[in-house]
């Protein structure tokens, strides 16, 4: 009775889940088309696929959301199946029938049941009918804000307004006193609009110290569903995933039971085929409960975290999207189903974490992690769709890699991440990595305390930029001049210049650290032992040369120093933190665009979605002047001063790139 599994499937996605439908697709026998934007030409998912099909240009909606090319990639390359990844056109309804209506199998669920989860008034209502409970609140048709206002009264304080609309966090405003709520409405009413042309919104019961705790799913065509467990995404920033762990902390059998049977109940009641996660808000205030959960919403697709699950069951969960696809059954039940260990998943992204997280562009010049496995399971899995040399580009998710451990209990497997983020370098653009390495170390979350605000409560601690230790300042001297012994293998050595077994007693070297020049003595005192003084004292210390590390010992104490160097710039790693010197160039004068007072630039790269104002219009300072959308986020920029608009260098629809000049304001004493 079984189905024939497919023989070649197309995915309708980049980057890493690209790149991890293909491999399991591989390991299958099952053929693979990757399809590809024009910014993509080159990258890991187009190499890896056994073909490539371009389906536009960069910009999302003339390449990746453009349903119909990619159905005409499909039946051109007689793939029979369209895997969607996560994000893009994964759960979008309209995209399902089209699919379908072209004779190919749409790998995730039936289209009606997208849509039934779609507005979370709807979700929430259909939730309440099957017995799933869900927070306490108004999600009633009638919106007008004084019912609303009464509503929250009922509700009591504090209460949040959602957009039924909405995701990505938007539209969601917290109000703790009914004095601000009509202004609060107001606005997420106006966001709501703006960002999905929708403004009506719920009203939520707030759960004060809430745990985001999601259960796995899975459904076949054949009556039987399961749960895989729940995993514990609570440490968030804005509502963005950070890190991801399976299964949550302090979970009892009992509470796993019922959110279980809510998560399976929640997927019958749509007719759900497929993998999917039904998200469930906790109360975190105390021990977790059966009554102290609720639902939130439920992700019709593959989740990025699921490989944490996948971690602690042994399932692969492409494998079974494509088994229940083909029509099959789902191998186990859940009789069958056990927790072995725990695991967790960092997010490693570009992103400039001091200047709040902007997301950041580059080329990576150098990307290594520790000895690990790709899509599969292991104590260390890396999942990433760049490679060394590959542009992180302003167009898409700047994710670079998800870092994946596994152990027998919750301290070996976070220790591993700890040393696994310690261990992985990163070159050429700006990354999360020193943020996920602090919090991969907060007290809290190491004990297993956690809540959606561990991480705004702790976020200076978690943020801020260690400087580096004097050794490793005068390490980074030492190896800028070249006076290291030669290693056996000789790498990143070759590009630093070689041994000088004539060096002189006395060298000195000009390092740039975040924009300050500070001038270092080397005084070579035997082989491989030096005397460095800089600006803030003297330090002694020897070096032996590893393979792309150093062993120094300074005070009898002896540590790993992992280094790279790239042009100009030394990076040098230990403990997860990692430090970057540059020597100057004195040919080559900061020559930087001198933009001066009054000017807009842009503060990353990013999409101009709106402008406020004309060329000579008259502004006060903080007028807002245009709205800049990089991912997930909108920042506003306003006026730096009062003034005129001197220039407008930019109009909705335009792509910038970081320090574009955007705008001047002139004043009047220009
Ligand atoms: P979105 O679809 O915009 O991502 P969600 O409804 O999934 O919005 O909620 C996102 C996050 O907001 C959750 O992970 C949780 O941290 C927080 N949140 C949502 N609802 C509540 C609530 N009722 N009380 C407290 N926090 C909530």
């Amino acid at each position: 009775m079984n189905q024939r599994m497919f023989q070649k499937i197309l995915i309708a996605n980049r980057g890493e889940i690209a790149c991890r439908v293909i491999a399991t697709a591989r390991r299958m026998g099952i053929a693979t088309v990757a399809v590809y934007s024009d910014a993509d030409a080159g990258a890991a998912h187009v190499a890896m696929a056994d073909e490539a099909v371009r389906i536009g240009p960069a910009p999302v909606a003339d390449s990746y959301l453009k349903g119909q090319a990619i159905i005409d990639a499909a039946r051109q390359t007689g793939a029979e199946a369209v895997h969607p990844g996560y994000g893009f056109l994964s759960e979008n309804p309209a995209f399902v029938d089209l699919v379908t209506a072209a004779g190919l199998t749409f790998i995730g669920p039936p289209a009606d049941a997208i849509r039934a989860m779609g507005l979370k008034d709807a979700a929430k209502a259909a939730m309440e009918r099957a017995g799933v409970p869900v927070v306490p609140g108004y999600h009633g048709a009638d919106q007008s804000p004084d019912l609303l206002a009464a509503e929250a009264a009922r509700i009591g304080y504090p209460v949040l307004i959602k957009a039924r609309a909405g995701g990505g966090g938007k539209g969601m405003r917290l109000v703790e006193r009914p004095e601000d709520f009509t202004d609060a409405l107001a606005s997420a009413r106006r966001e709501a609009q703006s960002a999905f042309g929708d403004p009506a919104c719920l009203i939520e019961k707030y759960v004060t110290s809430p745990r985001h705790i999601e259960i796995q799913v899975f459904a076949d065509g054949h009556g039987n569903v399961v749960h895989l467990f729940e995993r514990d995404c609570s440490l968030q920033r804005r509502h963005q995933k950070v890190i991801e762990e399976a299964p949550a902390p302090g979970m009892t059998e009992a509470v796993r039971t019922a959110m279980g049977r809510a998560a399976v109940e929640a997927a019958r009641a749509i007719g759900y085929r497929g993998a999917g996660t039904v998200e469930f808000i906790a109360d975190g205030s105390g021990p977790l409960r059966e009554n102290g959960f609720w639902f939130m919403e439920m992700n019709t697709r593959l989740q990025v975290e699921h490989p944490v699950s996948e971690a602690i069951t042994g399932v692969d969960f492409v494998e079974w999207q494509l088994r229940v696809a083909a029509g099959e059954p789902l191998p186990l039940r859940q009789q069958d189903l056990r927790i072995d260990g725990w695991a967790f998943e960092a997010r490693l992204y570009a992103e400039d974490v001091p200047r709040g997280f902007l997301p950041a562009t580059g080329t990576l010049d150098h990307l290594s992690f520790p000895p690990a496995a790709s899509f599969a399971r292991a104590d260390l899995r890396v999942d990433s769709g760049v490679r060394p040399g590959d542009r992180i580009s302003p167009w898409y998710d700047p994710m670079i890699a998800k870092i994946i451990t596994h152990g027998p209990d919750r301290a070996t497997a976070l220790r591993r991440l700890s040393e696994a983020l310690a261990a992985t370098l990163v070159a050429g653009t700006t990354t999360n990595l020193a943020f996920l390495s602090a919090l991969s170390r907060q007290p809290d979350f190491v004990a297993g305390r956690v809540d959606t605000g561990l991480i705004a409560r702790h976020l200076a601690a978690l943020t801020t930029p260690v400087a580096p230790p004097a050794e490793i300042e005068a390490l980074a001297a030492v190896v800028a001049l070249g006076l290291l012994a030669k290693p056996a293998s000789s790498d990143p050595w070759d590009r630093i210049g070689a041994f000088r077994g004539w060096a002189a007693p006395e060298d000195f070297v000009t390092l740039v650290r975040d924009g300050a020049a500070r001038d270092h003595k080397v005084l070579h005192l035997a082989h491989g032992a030096f005397q460095v003084t800089s600006p803030d004292g003297v330090v002694t210390l020897s070096a032996d040369p590893l393979d792309g590390a150093v062993r120094l010992t300074t005070d009898g104490h002896v540590t790993t120093v992992r280094l790279l160097a790239d042009g100009p710039t030394l990076t040098l790693g230990r403990d997860g933190q990692s430090w970057s010197f540059t020597r100057p160039d004195p040919l080559e004068r900061a020559e930087g665009t001198q933009a001066g007072e009054g000017a807009v630039v842009a503060p990353m790269p990013g999409l101009v979605t709106a402008v406020h104002v004309s060329p000579g219009a008259t502004v006060r300072q903080g007028d807002p002047l245009m709205v800049l959308e990089a991912m997930k986020m909108e920042h506003r920029l306003t006026a730096p001063r009062d003034g005129t608009v001197a220039e407008l260098g930019v109009a909705v629809g335009d792509q910038v790139s970081d320090g574009a000049l955007l705008a001047r304001i002139e004043g009047a004493d220009d």
